[in-house]
């Protein structure tokens, strides 16, 4: 099983992504995590992306692309593989083509007001990175982490000018997508109208709607 998953940012779709791939027994291929790793190994590719994302460019498609093609035919991806973050543009999406032969894509949608409400709510420990947010994950004392008693504060990326903006992105480099696959592939749409949907049921519904497309055997 190979599948693509499209989500907006604050839709969770990491956590959807690690759940079905478990249930499914495929790894998931995201592009941001690996990245990271590569960043804080100091490789070569590492060094290469470092430098591209603190000038805030997005890297290349064509190095990208080369650690994505290492991943997918990697030993853990023999079963399949859920993409997260890839692909982002339609040259990329021809790549990809070249490479395998996807089954689906998923494509998450949550009414922005949620997503806004979400992610301003946020607040990360400077001290240690812990996530907590004001409305569903409180900290025990306003401002204060509950794990090592650092100062929580809002990152930048979290104000609600900025969340609309990463919104907008997202749907222009994903509407071109859902556009280029329509044709091809099925693609699960799947609604989280709410915030307080719990993530098993969000992933039942994916797997339900991968049967109804013959993809479960
Ligand atoms: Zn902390």
């Amino acid at each position: 099983m190979r599948l693509i998953i499209f989500g907006p940012p604050g839709a969770g779709k990491g956590t959807y992504a690690s759940r079905l791939g478990h249930e499914l027994g495929i790894t998931v291929v995201s592009t941001g995590d690996i990245f990271r790793q590569e960043v804080r190994r100091n490789t070569n590719l590492g060094r290469k992306a470092a430098e591209f994302l603190s000038s805030g460019e997005l890297v290349p498609d064509q190095i990208v692309t080369g650690i994505l093609a290492k991943k997918i035919h990697a030993d853990d991806a023999k079963h399949g593989f859920i993409l997260d973050g890839y692909p982002r543009t339609i040259e990329q999406a021809r790549a990809l083509d070249k490479m395998v032969k996807i089954d689906a894509v998923i494509r998450l949608t949550v009414p922005e007001r949620i997503i806004v409400e979400r992610l301003s709510n946020r607040r990360v420990c400077k001290k240690c990175g812990a996530i907590f947010n004001l409305k569903y994950l409180k900290p025990k004392e306003p401002g204060v982490c509950d794990n090592c008693g650092g100062e929580l504060f809002q990152r930048g990326d979290d104000l609600p000018q900025v969340i609309r903006e990463r919104l907008k992105v997202y749907e222009s480099q994903t509407q071109p997508l859902v556009e280029y696959y329509k044709d091809e592939l099925p693609i699960l749409n799947i609604k989280c109208s709410s915030a307080r949907i719990p993530p098993e049921i969000i992933v039942r519904e994916i797997l339900r709607k991968l049967q109804k497309a013959n993809l479960l055997v």
